[in-house]
């Protein structure tokens, strides 16, 4: 089985039945004893509504494993929702965000093994997204990946099913929901949680302006009368909202873009820069790195499943191989620990 640990979407695949588990990454649990109370659908729901006693956290908001317990409690919960008693200890390939450090590593490894995996393999990002995008990697021909997840942007240019050049940045679709709940702040002087700012973007979030502008009745606290208050927010008002983190991402596409060897540049000229995770959805970012970089861009068909069917297929590649000589051997990294 594979999964796809994503700071917005934890997915899991299983070879011959697909997607079979695709759960916000979140964990509800008690402040005081750290138990766990929900994962998942069930723990999302409570963001922003909890008591004091209990919270629910992105574990991974960063791509990162910023508590190494709820994130092992998160893992072990997806792995037993999908295996039963007889297939035990199953093979496992978890895909990691490529700005991840060793140790983050070896913590998702860690996690893995302790919530019931025989063995673990981890497989970057970009290199699961490109596959599942149904790239064929392996040829000595240059393709750009760019994955805006919910906390990460990566950016990367595969050749001969390695990274050649790759750049991750701590900012993903959280930072324009953050974006959105400060201008309301600012501008509106209207308080809103971040779910609500999500809705926002999901209804009228654009990055080009368009004909016909969209409106959209957002209702929050206001910041003076402390009432709750409705107000109408036009699109343009989110593009303004959102530009700032949306300039990062453009300027790390454009990064990446100028530290590219000139041969792969001119393959991706060609071929396109491909699009994956969730945050590239929103509308006219294909329009816009077009704009910017010159470059045509592709969406790939499943931008929310493709690194959790990519890593699935990279997996079922390694099994067929069985040894440690695979041809895109560098895509996956070796093992380094069996459990017992
Ligand atoms: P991750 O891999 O980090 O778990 P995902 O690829 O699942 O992230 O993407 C989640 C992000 O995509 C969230 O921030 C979500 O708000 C955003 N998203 C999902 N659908 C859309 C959409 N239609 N327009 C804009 N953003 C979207
Ligand atoms: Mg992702």
């Amino acid at each position: 089985m594979a999964i796809d640990l994503g700071t917005a979407n934890t997915l899991v695949y299983v070879g011959g039945r697909g997607i079979v588990v695709s759960e916000p990454s979140v964990v509800a649990s008690d402040t005081g004893s750290g138990e766990v109370h929900a994962v998942g659908h069930e723990a999302e729901r409570m963001i922003g509504r909890t008591p004091a006693t209990i919270s629910a956290v992105r574990p991974l908001r960063h791509g990162v494993i910023a508590d190494f317990e709820v994130t092992e409690a998160m893992l072990r919960y997806f792995i037993r929702k999908v295996i039963n008693r007889r297939t035990v200890h199953p093979r496992l390939i978890v895909c990691a965000p490529s700005g991840v450090t060793e140790v983050e590593k070896r913590a998702v490894e860690e996690a893995s093994l302790a919530a019931g995996a025989r063995r673990v393999h981890l497989i970057e990002e970009p290199i699961a997204a490109a596959i599942g995008a149904g790239l064929a990697i392996e040829e000595p021909i240059g393709r750009m990946v760019v994955d805006v997840g919910g906390g990460t942007t990566e950016v990367a240019v595969i050749s001969l099913g390695a990274i050649v050049v790759s750049r991750s940045i701590r900012v993903g679709g959280y930072e324009l929901d953050d974006a959105i709940a400060h201008y309301l702040r600012i501008v509106h002087k209207l308080a809103i949680g971040t779910r609500t700012a999500e809705r926002i973007k999901l209804e009228i979030g654009s990055v080009v302006p368009r004909a016909e502008e969209l409106t959209y009745e957002v209702r929050g606290r206001h910041l003076v009368t402390g009432l709750p208050t409705a107000v109408q927010l036009r699109q343009g008002e989110v593009r303004e909202a959102i530009a700032a983190p949306m300039r990062e991402v453009m300027l790390t596409i454009r990064e990446t873009l100028e530290e590219t060897p000139p041969e792969l540049a001119s393959d991706i000229a060609r071929e396109g820069i491909h699009l994956a995770g969730g945050g590239t959805l929103i509308d006219g970012l294909a329009e816009l790195i077009t704009a910017e970089t010159g470059m045509p861009t592709v969406m790939t068909d499943s931008p929310l499943t493709c690194v959790a069917v990519g890593s699935g297929q990279a997996l079922e590649h390694y099994d067929r191989l069985g040894t440690r000589d695979g041809r895109y051997r560098p895509a996956i990294a070796p093992d380094r620990r069996t459990a017992m």
